[in-house]
């Protein structure tokens, strides 16, 4: 069934929030009926942990663990923390592109550098994973939010693994936009995120293995299974749940769109930078800059137009400023400032295509070179 349209325009902004699925919109519904509290012993109850219980399932299998493996949280954000919690900051090495949340719970001296082409630098890693005082746990993440580049998470966590350390990932932006499973990656656990594949904003899930996690952030009751107090969110879980079991885009057709549109713009704006180029990256994502220019006023234009993009990661609401990840990745001045983010998902057309790639020939005509300092 296809996805709600967006308000208007051009979308171009999957990475911060993918439209709602109907299959997730008619799932919430759905769930919201339910008036019994998943913990009850009666049938009313029972109706609704079932309804909980198949929603975990599914989850569980988008990424081949168990269903026992999945805690609910209200979002990756909550996910990473989780996931992180109970351990001293500098126990905690996590790559310097991490998403916030990871980056919170982790000391800054412990970060693990990227090369320019964007993936996390192994050789850094293994030097890291020999200091004092050494890392329990090691954060990779799939996929970038920004660049869209996939990490050897795979390479990393059998490197920390050898070393006696934990893996986390966040795995929010390659959840169904590449394949991928919780054994295939070797790590120990996974934070996931709804809203960025089609679900309900506010839900997500932290996939872990038995005996790595060390504090719950929420306590209290017992539900799941002790690492997340609180009645749960039936609604949310339920709607992501549907995103769970439904069958993934084809992500190569994605793809293909992708390289064109990167071809297009390069031909229409030939000074247009597309960063990590040659690197493997999401199917959905193309960060491109063009240098001297200022990406807020880009954003704005491409808004103007009706054209939805953002400005390195919309995640951090009202974040103004270069982007961490471009930072790390040690980009020339004049791209880091220019940089803007295109994602989109399955619906795409050469229609959003076409206009994006003359709004960002006009957007570029008109870019004015920062003022010096
Ligand atoms: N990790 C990554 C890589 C993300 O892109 C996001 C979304 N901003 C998050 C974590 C946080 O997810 P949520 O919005 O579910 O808290």
């Amino acid at each position: 069934m296809p996805p709600a349209a967006p308000e208007r325009g051009v979308y171009f902004d999957y990475n911060a929030s993918a439209p709602l699925l109907d299959i997730a919109r008619d799932a919430v519904i759905e769930a919201m009926g339910y008036t019994g509290n998943a913990s009850s012993v009666h049938g009313c109850g029972r109706a609704t942990r079932r309804l909980l219980e198949d929603a975990r399932a599914a989850v569980a299998s988008s990424v081949s663990a168990a269903p026992q493996e999945v805690v609910f949280t209200s979002g990756a954000t909550e996910a990473n923390a989780l996931a992180c919690a109970g351990r001293s900051p500098s126990r905690i090495a996590a790559t310097a592109i991490e998403h916030d949340s990871v980056l919170a719970a982790a000391a800054p001296g412990r970060r693990i550098p990227v090369l320019s082409d964007g993936t996390v630098d192994l050789n850094r890693l293994k030097v890291l994973l020999e200091e004092e005082p050494r890392p329990e746990l090691v954060a990779v993440m799939l996929a970038n939010n920004e660049t869209g580049v996939i990490q050897p998470v795979t390479e990393a966590a059998s490197l920390a693994h050898a070393a006696g350390v934990s893996v986390h990932c966040d795995a929010v932006q390659g959840w169904r936009r590449m394949p991928f499973s919780m054994a295939g990656l070797g790590v120990d656990s996974l934070a996931l995120s709804a809203h960025k594949a089609g679900g309900p904003k506010g839900v997500g899930a932290l996939v872990v293995r038995s005996g790595i996690l060390r504090q719950a952030l929420l306590r209290g009751g017992g539900q799941e299974r002790g690492w997340r107090a609180g009645t749960e969110n039936i609604a949310a879980a339920a709607g992501f749940g549907a995103v769970a079991a439904a069958r993934p885009p084809a992500w190569t057709a994605l793809q293909a769109m992708r390289d064109k549109l990167e071809h297009a713009v390069c031909q229409a704006v030939p000074k247009t930078c597309v960063i990590a180029r040659d690197s493997d990256r999401l199917p959905n994502t193309s960060m491109l800059a063009l240098p001297g220019c200022d990406a807020e006023a880009i954003v704005i234009r491409l808004d103007l137009e009706g054209i939805a993009v953002s400005a390195g990661s919309a995640c951090s609401s009202g974040k103004v400023g270069p982007s961490h990840v471009l930072a790390a990745m040690d980009l020339a001045p004049d791209l880091l400032h220019g940089a803007i983010r295109v994602s989109f998902g399955p619906e795409v057309t050469d229609t959003d295509l076409d206009a994006f790639v003359s709004a960002w020939g006009r957007a570029a005509a008109v870019c004015g070179r920062r003022p010096a300092g």
